[in-house]
């Protein structure tokens, strides 16, 4: 049953890490060192014009649109900035950025480009000047959706973008140490935390929740079961999906799940493929979805109308 597809939306990052020989000016901490010095001394180094940073204010992505015609939408990019730009734009504003909020995205094999990505929801004087400049913070989901799926590149900065997201939205989540409570620091130019108490300097590494998603099928009479939430937009029907709990297989929160929610009962799970998800509710911005077809062994549907508004099966030529 499996189906080959090329990446789903927020997976195939073109971008990779480089190696963390400190003799490496493009390695993650040399890099991170570079950007410290530049901030300082607020002038350019060599490499600093290497740098491309993607600004972010309250999970949103910098970004910026250019209509190619008058027929045709306007086409939206990611708004890079170069880290010069960046420092000739914090003169400007008189703000101040810490070299510790940068966090490292990695490299294209094909050039010395380093990405990084930073979080500016604090600098509120920031966004009428970036505005000026025909900037703005656009919602990811928004991006996802005004996204040519067909444009790979265009796709591959989507996968960045989402990585960023993620990546920044955990540092929001872990400012504090879950062992002793006390305040947690950036270390590896933001790609781990640490504790910054001396007697347990635990280590903290980005996580993500994983989610499964799931197309239950009645194989017999050839449908689909899918539901609908109550702030879906209507005529707008959804796979089912769920978190796994503790003790619980994969294929188990699949079974679950499903019974919970429609009263179905599930028999055979195959995998189909998986997806990160950074664009789910601000209290879960890092979810990866893992997919699964899944066999119904009874077809009566009884919906849980605290979680469902409604559950129905679908024939093909419906779906
Ligand atoms: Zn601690």
């Amino acid at each position: 049953m499996s189906i080959n597809l090329p990446s789903h939306v927020f997976a195939g990052s073109p971008l990779t890490s480089k190696s963390s020989n400190p003799g490496n000016p493009f390695s993650p901490t040399a890099g991170l060192e570079t950007i410290k010095a530049s901030l300082s001394d607020n002038k350019q180094s060599a490499c600093s014009s290497n740098f491309k940073v993607l600004l972010f204010n309250c999970g949103r992505p910098l970004a910026s649109s250019i209509s190619v015609s008058v027929d045709s939408p306007p086409v939206w990019n990611l708004g890079w900035i170069s880290l010069d730009d960046l420092i000739r734009l914090l003169e400007s504003t008189g703000v101040q950025l810490s070299g510790d909020q940068f966090v490292y995205l990695g490299s294209r094999a094909d050039d010395n480009v380093v990405y990084w990505a930073i979080d500016v929801s604090a600098e509120r004087s920031l966004v009428p000047l970036l505005r000026s400049k025909q900037f703005c913070f656009v919602e990811l989901r928004t991006l996802m959706v005004a996204t040519d799926w067909a444009d790979l590149q265009a796709m591959g900065n989507l996968a960045i973008a989402g990585h960023a997201r993620a990546l920044l939205e955990w540092h929001n989540l872990s400012r504090f140490c879950g062992h002793c409570g006390e305040k947690t620091l950036p270390i590896d130019a933001g790609r781990r935390k640490q504790c910054s108490n001396e007697s347990c300097k635990k280590k903290i590494y980005p996580r993500v929740d994983p989610v499964v998603i799931m197309l239950v099928i009645d194989r017999e009479n050839d449908r689909a079961l899918l539901s609908k939430q109550s702030r879906f937009i209507p005529r707008m029907w959804s796979c089912l999906a769920g978190f796994i709990e503790p003790g619980e297989s994969l294929e188990e929160a699949v079974r679950r799940e499903t019974w919970e929610e429609t009263g179905i009962e599930v028999g055979e799970v195959a995998y189909h493929s998986s997806q990160p998800w950074p664009v789910g509710p601000s209290s879960m911005p890092y979810q990866l979805m893992i997919g699964f077809f899944a066999c119904a062994k009874s077809l009566e549907i009884n919906v849980d109308k605290k979680e469902l508004e409604d559950a129905k099966w679908h024939s093909r030529e419906n779906v």
